[in-house]
């Protein structure tokens, strides 16, 4: 099996990356990843003020995927994901919703054990382990891998875990997949600013779907579909993802719209996924019993 070392990253999503390998449809591949501060922190004595900040959210890639063209629809299939040793979650002013009440930065290293996050001599909770970053290439504009978007990136979604598909919008010849910026744990909203911040290697396969001309991310679960959307607010961003997930059910089910929009209200549920990040993420979760062949 092909392993894609983390030494070759990029910091935001453009086609005008070089790509660093070139996989095939159907191919399972295991792509190394740096924690989201590239490695640059491995005790509590480094701070954040005294890294290259540039390096945020470094995530391993391009991956160019052979046969895949703009309107195609890329599908990850997430199988496995082994954790580094030990995760970090650092403080700061200014860092998440309550930033302005952090007078001083400080690191705080997290080992990880046995499946447990070692929080302090008291505290160890279960890992839950899930990737931050994971998009293609967008087809003009660069987005930093700090941002969310319609083409992925920095969805800080906690589905986004072994077991799920994420199926991804191609705007670009080759797609061009990068992921990074995996976390141990991290719950909705992601409400400090940031997960238990990890390295690791993940194991997907990538294919494509018959299913063309998706608008934006959407992750399929045990049970459920997730329409993954960002904007600039909540309003936005839940309005987003309420527009979409009700033309989802309308083509899908042959409804009316106002039958869709009332399908949507009665079954469906709005959560946050992160409120923490130049957009601000939510998604729309369809029950997979409504429609399980969304994705042929
Ligand atoms: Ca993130
Ligand atoms: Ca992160």
């Amino acid at each position: 099996m092909k392993i894609i070392k983390k030494t070759k990253y990029i910091t935001s999503f453009t086609r005008n990356n070089e790509p660093i390998s070139w996989i095939n449809l159907g191919e399972t591949i295991i792509v190394e990843t740096n924690d989201c501060y590239c490695g640059q922190i491995q005790n509590e004595n480094i701070l954040r003020s005294e890294i290259n900040g540039s390096l945020v959210n470094a995530s391993t890639g391009p991956i160019y995927i052979k046969d895949t063209f703009p309107g195609d629809v890329i599908c990850v299939e997430i199988r496995n994901i082994q954790l580094d040793n030990q995760g970090l979650m650092l403080s700061y002013p200014g860092l998440g919703p309550l930033g302005d009440l952090i007078y001083e930065q400080d690191t705080k290293i997290i080992p990880i054990k046995n499946g447990k996050a070692c929080f302090n001599k008291e505290i160890k909770f279960s890992i839950n382990p899930m990737i931050g970053v994971i998009g293609l290439a967008p087809e003009i504009v660069e987005i930093s891998c700090e941002a969310p978007g319609d083409h992925g990136g920095n969805l800080d979604t906690k589905d986004i875990k072994e077991g799920s598909k994420v199926y991804l919008p191609v705007f670009v010849e080759g797609g061009y997949l990068a992921l990074g910026d995996l976390h141990a744990t991290m719950g909705d909203g992601e409400l400090c600013g940031m997960g238990v911040e990890i390295g690791g290697r993940v194991e997907i396969k990538v294919s494509k779907t018959r299913t063309k001309n998706i608008k934006m991310p959407i992750v399929e679960t045990e049970k459920e579909f997730l329409i993954i959307a960002s904007d600039v607010d909540f309003e936005r961003a839940s309005k987003k993802g309420i527009v979409y997930a009700t033309q989802i059910l309308q083509e899908n089910l042959n409804l009316t719209f106002k039958d869709a929009y009332r399908i949507l209200s009665a079954l469906c549920d709005l959560r946050v996924s992160q409120i923490v990040n130049p957009l601000l993420t939510v998604r729309i979760a369809i029950p997979k019993k409504l429609m399980p062949n969304l994705f042929i």
